[in-house]
């Protein structure tokens, strides 16, 4: 089996192929930076990157981008409000999401393109759709999309391409359009709002028209996947296809993903109506940027997940088992023979793990095989029928799963500072010495780095505090 995606467009489960062999190009529609981000949002980050862990993972060399929309009304309105220029509202907010992307170990894009710096790509655009007749201008300016022109409109929600356009996020009347239903592509100049000076005229760009003037000018005027949460398929995505099919006469995206909201008290969270909660909140309560990637990837991107003590604390659990078996590999020592079953046991863990994330990315499965292959090790540690090599390997591979999931704990990847490795081996020896009283003095010393130490049969074995929680 290879993996399926259940692609918006169609709404069918299909198999997944890139348009060039081995290679991936992917897009994820990124934030808006008026005000911080949420919990919210990054559920959606960070579903597009384990799809994105998940192909580079299978072989395929992924290039993936994700915009920062640096603005748009919402931007303007903010940036009035206080005072500021947009730059000086977007900048500090744009360097907070990129930190707390890599702090819930968010592959880092390959490109991050912000709409002020592409105005030039987005009137080149406008004029392609003006020259083919799919866009006009008003008396003040603007430039509107004629949906009137583009019969497909209305295929990836699949509405009624008659119906009045709903759930805008600006009211543009004002703008003079000729039909309900026609999107702005550029604004023209107002007063008191940022404007361009471009070959289409002064103004400023629209919202929809940044991601695919962006998007085409990263990955071409055809790719592979482009990913956002379900609030954007309309109007958002689907005025992305109209603009960009229409301009370059080809299939703008293949396969089209959108994840589903995050609640919080059985309420969308949504900065909107204030039931949010943001990352800097769930640290300064004692969980950690693992337990809470954790807890935002554990259910399938496509079903509605409910954010809640009860689910951190779960996640805290679950990335601590995970931390503790790994602990316990590092330091066990049992000479013998390896088992005769370990390969096959590797074998029929990953391949179980691999069908359940071929099937739509579908998490639950490859967590569980995971967690049952974790308490088939427990079990043989405590039995104490697994080699010295086999622990070895059994830790090489489920380093090697995580590189899918990002929930392992850090020390896997990155060891220890050298001064804290020198800590705890004078702490070994104090043990070799008996000298309790200045292996203790070294245990709380570790204690105040965040190194948390556990004498076993194996010897003392360490872990990170920020893999606890409170
Ligand atoms: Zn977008």
């Amino acid at each position: 089996m290879s993996l399926q995606l259940r692609n918006t467009l169609g709404g069918r489960l299909e198999p997944f192929e890139p348009l060039e062999p081995g290679r991936v190009r992917m897009y994820s529609c990124g934030p808006t930076v008026y005000a911080a981000a949420h919990v919210g949002n990054f559920r959606s980050f960070v579903f597009a990157d384990l799809l994105r862990r998940y192909l580079g993972w299978s072989g395929y060399d992924v290039r993936w981008v994700m915009n920062i929309t640096d603005v748009d009304d919402r931007i303007i309105a903010q940036a009035r409000e206080r005072g500021v220029s947009i730059g000086e509202l977007t900048a500090p907010h744009a360097a907070a999401f990129v930190e707390d992307l890599a702090r819930l170990r968010v592959t880092p894009p390959d490109a991050m393109p912000r709409p002020t710096q592409h105005i030039e790509a987005m009137a080149s655009l406008i004029a392609t759709l003006i020259e083919r007749g799919h866009a006009y201008r008003t008396d003040d300016g603007s430039i509107f999309f004629r949906i009137a022109s583009w019969p497909a409109y209305g295929r990836l929600a699949r509405l009624d391409p008659t119906q009045l356009r709903v759930g805008e996020r600006v009211v543009d009347d004002d703008y003079g359009k000729d039909d309900i239903r026609d999107f702005a592509l550029w604004k023209g100049p107002r007063e008191g709002e940022p404007s361009w000076s471009t070959a289409i005229g002064e103004g400023r760009p629209g919202w929809h028209i940044e991601c695919s003037a962006m998007s085409m000018a990263e990955l071409g005027s055809s790719f592979d996947i482009h990913t956002g949460g379900i609030d954007l398929i309309f109007p958002h995505h689907e005025d992305e296809i109209a603009q960009s099919e229409a301009a370059t006469g080809q299939t703008f995206v293949r396969t089209w993903l959108h994840c589903a909201h995050l609640a919080m008290g059985g309420e969308k969270m949504a900065k909107r109506t204030g039931n949010i909660e943001r990352p800097a909140d769930v640290y300064a309560r004692g969980y950690s940027p693992r337990a809470l990637r954790y807890a935002l990837l554990a259910a399938h991107y496509r079903a509605g997940l409910e954010f809640s003590e009860a689910s951190l604390q779960a996640a805290a659990a679950a990335v601590e088992r995970l931390s503790t078996v790994l602990a316990a590999l590092d330091t066990y020592r049992q000479d013998g023979s390896d088992a005769d079953d370990l390969v096959e046991l590797l074998a029929s863990t990953r391949s179980a793990f691999t069908a359940g994330l071929d099937d739509d990315l579908n998490i639950a499965p490859a967590l569980a095989v995971l967690f049952d292959f974790i308490r088939e090790v427990n079990r043989r540690i405590d039995a104490r029928v697994l080699s010295t090599a086999d622990a070895g390997i059994v830790t090489s591979f489920v380093g090697d799963l995580d590189r899918v999931l990002g929930i392992g704990p850090d020390s896997v990847a990155d060891g220890l500072a050298p001064e804290l490795e020198a800590l705890l081996e004078a702490r070994a020896a104090a043990r070799t010495a008996r000298n309790w009283a200045e292996s203790d003095r070294l245990r709380d010393e570790l204690a105040r780095h965040g190194i948390v130490v556990e004498d076993t049969r194996d010897g003392q074995r360490w872990r990170r505090l920020e893999e606890l929680h409170g």
